[in-house]
């Protein structure tokens, strides 16, 4: 374990452009259940997950409905998740949030909803699957926070859906639902950063989740399909991609990544962050 701490430490002071991407193994420490750990919320509420899939129809069919069953609080991801307000960063989202301070890491790409990236520091954040705290327009893209619209009121007065201050489009939450395309200009950012990196730190996710789960891919055959339709080369020759995961994943079982370190990330990452310091 410790030498390969080490070797993570000294592949990212080695790295002209390092990025992480995360997942929900990223938060477990801070108090949010992950979806596919022995104690996930889709291991424990298999039928949460069918209903999980038709949020979005709903939306599309009628946002109207959506809202007001939101705002009446009956949300699947709020009762599943609890008050995300209440919860904190753990260790593992300082420690991402010191390497960049520190200049060794360029990017934080996250499956994560939660907003603890950012509230750990971290300034360079892509939330591939939106973040619970803002709203969205799916016309333009454009990204508000919650306190932007008073949604009570746009309920009471029989407004809703709400709708974009800039282009008129509906407005959503920022939340990406199963079946529901990722944002292009998210999508498109993040492959991106997975061509361009040298070095690939991936935390806390079980990498099924598609197609987030592509941009490991990506940077180690140094291709891919821009959703915009560009076909793009990386600009890199290799790339390192480093797992710290609880257990192995299909990217470790495919030779994907090039070493897993195995074990919790709240502990992992700072001890990561000791050892760059030493070698830096
Ligand atoms: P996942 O539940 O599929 O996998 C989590 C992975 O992290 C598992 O491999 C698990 O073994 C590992 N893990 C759990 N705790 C860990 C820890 N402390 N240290 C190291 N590894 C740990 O999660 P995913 O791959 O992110 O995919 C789930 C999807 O659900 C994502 O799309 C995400 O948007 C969403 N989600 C988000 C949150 C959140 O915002 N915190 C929580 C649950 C689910």
């Amino acid at each position: 374990m410790e030498e390969l701490i080490n070797r993570a430490a000294s592949d990212l002071v080695e790295s002209k452009y390092a990025i992480a991407l995360t997942g929900a193994g990223m938060s477990t420490e801070s108090g949010m259940p992950d979806f596919r750990g022995p104690k996930g919320l889709w291991t424990k509420h298999p039928e949460a997950e069918k209903r999980a899939y038709e949020i979005y129809g709903r939306f599309q069919q009628n946002p109207k409905e959506y809202w007001e069953e939101r705002l009446s609080g009956h949300s699947l991801l709020g009762d599943l998740l609890g008050d995300l307000g209440k919860v904190a960063p753990n260790p593992g989202h300082y420690a991402l949030a010191e390497l960049e301070k520190m200049g060794f890491l360029k990017c934080v790409i996250t499956q994560n909803i939660d907003n603890l990236h950012e509230r750990a520091g971290s300034k360079s954040v892509l939330d591939y699957h939106g973040n619970v705290f803002k709203l969205r327009c799916v016309s333009c893209n454009a990204r508000y926070d919650l306190e932007e619209y008073d949604l009570q009121k746009l309920r009471d007065e029989g407004r809703l859906p709400p709708l974009c201050k800039k282009c008129g489009g509906v407005v959503k939450d920022d939340v990406v639902h199963f079946r529901e395309p990722i944002p292009l200009d998210i999508a498109e950012e993040s492959e991106e950063e997975a061509l361009k990196c040298d070095t690939m730190l991936i935390c806390g996710t079980s990498a099924v989740v598609y197609p987030f789960a592509n941009l490991p891919l990506i940077a180690r055959f140094r291709s891919g399909r821009l959703p915009s339709g560009v076909y793009a080369r990386g600009y890199g020759t290799t790339v390192k991609i480093i797992e710290v995961n609880a257990e192995p994943t299909p990217l470790t079982q495919e030779g994907i990544s090039d070493y897993l370190i195995q074990g919790k990330t709240g502990e992992i990452l700072p001890r990561i962050v000791e050892q760059v310091k030493k070698a830096s």
